[in-house]
This record gives structure tokens, C-alpha cells and sequence, in this order.
């Protein structure tokens, strides 16, 4: 990479989406400069450090190619000492998100991707090549881009919260929900939408009772979906209330919760809990494009072609969760950065 080198394809992004497209574009010879996102104290509470949002989870049993196994072995050989050495030791149950996305990042760097540790900040998709702008304040010029900076999930804020994250506070019910320390116990949803909805439901099949916190008097979630909550034995909604504390220890992580009546302030509840799960919506990574891609109103990025990753920049594609508000899973995520890869490929031929 040279000040003056105009790159045939940079991707922004190190999360499913992001390797995977470098995989396949490196594979195709377009030699790609992944910029993975800067390590600060800014992201890391944002929850936007380099990896993404599974870097942030625990195991990952969904994945496919997975299954539960111990990968201790093959994880020395497949990646570099250096970087195994950062990372926990292996603990034999199957592969963790951390883990899996440390194998994604080595195979597309053993096809010769390359990788700036830093953000993107600014972007200039007026005129070809396109000018990037890191946080470090440099400039790279691309032929094409594919964007895969992905959504975060939307957090309270609460300082428990964040003491416990991972340690029985999640924002993903899919991804931790069967997890061992959730297993027969108490648990607490909070949000009031489809997601809130369908996670306590997905979590009723794991948790004794799960207790459905929502801020208001009625459910945001769609008819069908807030019926089906309502007719199961096994939630309880918690209307007009809202999340004050997350209490636990730091042996056991997460044991329980305060909650607040909004009708009442005086009144409040404590519930004795394994876990949290916040489905209070994500953002999509978004604000540094500064409105040059056409965005939808929750601000994720519009494919403007039914099952194609382009956007409404030629020679700039999307994959993953940022232009995903939907599946939001890993594979789907990885799925689409190698179509956002070719798709680039073939743009780049055809623009010879
Ligand atoms: P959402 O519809 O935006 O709902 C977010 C929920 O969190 C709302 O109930 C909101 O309360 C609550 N909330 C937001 N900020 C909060 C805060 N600071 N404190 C407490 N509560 C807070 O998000 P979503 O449920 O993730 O759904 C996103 C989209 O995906 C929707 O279009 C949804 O229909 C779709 N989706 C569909 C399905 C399905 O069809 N199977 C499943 C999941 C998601 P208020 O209601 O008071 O605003």
C-alpha cells in the first residue's frame, strides 16, 4: 500500500462479512486492504473493536462447519503464535466467537489480504477512485469498496450492564440462550418489539420462567408475535417497567435484577435472575458514510437489486449486517461478503 496506489478493492469491516469477502477477493487476485477498525476504549464501548459483533459472544453453536469438538489443536496450527497467544486457551466445548472470527481473519490473510488496524472515518464516493480517510488521518484511494462495518446492538447504558456483559448480560438470545448457566433458571428480556418477543420466546425452551421487561403498557411487537407471548405459560410481562440494576458477584456473574415501575417510582422489584438479554433494536454502523449511500430509515444501506450487494454508488457494494436489519446471523453475514466479493470482481472486469 502506497500514499499514491489506488487499490482495486478496499473492504471496511472485520466481522463475518468483512473476511469473507477478503477471502474471496484475494482469491481473485484484487489483492484487498481490509481496514478492521482501530483497538480504543471508545470502541470497545461502543462495541465496534475489530472482529465484530461475535468477538463479543461466547460459544458459537450455529455456525455451520462447527460442531461442538475439542479445537484446541487445530487452533495452534492454524494460527499465528503471536496472535493464539492473545487469545484464551481453547476449552474444548466447540468453537467461540472470538475464535471463529481469529480463523476468518487468518484465511483471508493467508490469500494475501492485507489489514490496517485502524477506522475509516470519512469516505468521498463523489468521483472514481473513491478517497477513504482513516482515524489516523491517512488517505487510501479504491477502485471499488465493499462496506461491512455491521450493526451494534442498542444497550441501556447501565454500569451493571456493562459489568456483566458476557457474565449473563447478553444482546443476542440466539447466539448465548443455550448456554449451560441459563439452563433452567429465571431470565430477564427487556424491549417490547418483535425481537424482545422472540427471543423470550425462543428462550422459553432453555429458561424455568422468562420475565419480559417493556418500558410501556403495551407491546410495540406485532400482533401475531406479542399473542403468542401472551398465551405462554412461561412469560411473564412485566408492563410499564424498565431495567435499573443488573445485581450480581463477580464469581457468578449475573443473579439478578432491580427493576423500576415508570407509573410508580417508588416502586421497585427485585427478581432473582441467571441472565439478561437486551432487545432494545441495534444501529447500524452507518454515521461515517455522512449520507453518501442511500440509506433505509433505520439507516441501514439499501441493495438497490433484489439478491445483489450493490449500492447506489456504482463500484460500491454492502454485505452483512449493515445492510441487513432481518436475518442479522453470522453465516447470512459471510454469505453476503463473498457475493459483495464477486460482485466487486465482476464490476472491476467490466470497468476494466
Ligand atoms: P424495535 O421494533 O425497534 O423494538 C425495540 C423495542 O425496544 C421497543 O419495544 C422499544 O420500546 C424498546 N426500547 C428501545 N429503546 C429502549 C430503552 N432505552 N429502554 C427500554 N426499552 C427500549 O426493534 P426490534 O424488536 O429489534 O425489531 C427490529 C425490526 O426487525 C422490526 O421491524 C421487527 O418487526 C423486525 N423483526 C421481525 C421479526 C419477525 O417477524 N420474526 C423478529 C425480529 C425482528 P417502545 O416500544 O417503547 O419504543
Amino acid at each position: 500500500m502506497s500514499e499514491n496506489a489506488i487499490e482495486k478493492v478496499v473492504i471496511i469491516g472485520s466481522g463475518p462479512a468483512g473476511w469473507c469477502a477478503a477471502t474471496y477477493a484475494a482469491r481473485a487476485q484484487l489483492q484487498p486492504l481490509v481496514y478492521e477498525g482501530a483497538i480504543t476504549e471508545e470502541n470497545r464501548m461502543a462495541g465496534t473493536l475489530p472482529l465484530g459483533q461475535l468477538a463479543l459472544t461466547s460459544e458459537v453453536e450455529n455456525y455451520a462447519g462447527f460442531p461442538a469438538g475439542d479445537l484446541g489443536a487445530f487452533l495452534d496450527s492454524a494460527l499465528p503464535q503471536e496472535r493464539r497467544m492473545m487469545m484464551p486457551p481453547h476449552d474444548g466445548h466447540g468453537v467461540t466467537g472470538p475464535e471463529l472470527m481469529e480463523l476468518m481473519r487468518q484465511q483471508a490473510v493467508n490469500f494475501g489480504t492485507r489489514v490496517v488496524t485502524d477506522d475509516i472515518v470519512k469516505v468521498d464516493f463523489s468521483s472514481r477512485p473513491f478517497t477513504l480517510v482513516t482515524a489516523g488521518g491517512s488517505e487510501v484511494r479504491a477502485h471499488s469498496v465493499i462496506v461491512a462495518t455491521g450493526a451494534s446492538a442498542n444497550w441501556l447504558g447501565l454500569e451493571s450492564e456493562t459489568r456483566f456483559k458476557n457474565r449473563g448480560v447478553s444482546a443476542c438470545a440466539v447466539c448465548d440462550g443455550a448456554l449451560p448457566r441459563f439452563r433452567n433458571k429465571e431470565l430477564v428480556v427487556v424491549g417490547g418489539g418483535d425481537s424482545a418477543v422472540e427471543e423470550a420466546t425462543y428462550l422459553t425452551k432453555f429458561a424455568s420462567r422468562v420475565h419480559l421487561v417493556h418500558r410501556r403498557d403495551e407491546l410495540r411487537a406485532s400482533k401475531i408475535m406479542a399473542k403468542r407471548a401472551l398465551e405462554n405459560d412461561k412469560i411473564q410481562i412485566h408492563f410499564d417497567t424498565t431495567l435499573a440494576e443488573v445485581l450480581g458477584d463477580d464469581e457468578q456473574g449475573v443473579t439478578g435484577v432491580r427493576l423500576e415501575s415508570t407509573t410508580d417510582v417508588a416502586k421497585t422489584t427485585t427478581l432473582e435472575v441467571a441472565g439478561v438479554f437486551l432487545a432494545i433494536g441495534h444501529t447500524p454502523n452507518t454515521a461515517f458514510l455522512d449520507g453518501q449511500l442511500e440509506l433505509n430509515a433505520k439507516k441501514y444501506i439499501i441493495w438497490q437489486k433484489h439478491f445483489r450487494t450493490a449500492t447506489n454508488v456504482e463500484g460500491v457494494f454492502a454485505a452483512g449486517d449493515v445492510a441487513d436489519d432481518y436475518y442479522r446471523q453470522a453465516i447470512s453475514a459471510a454469505g453476503t461478503g463473498c457475493m459483495a466479493a464477486l460482485d466487486a470482481e465482476r464490476w472491476l472486469a467490466e470497468h476494466d
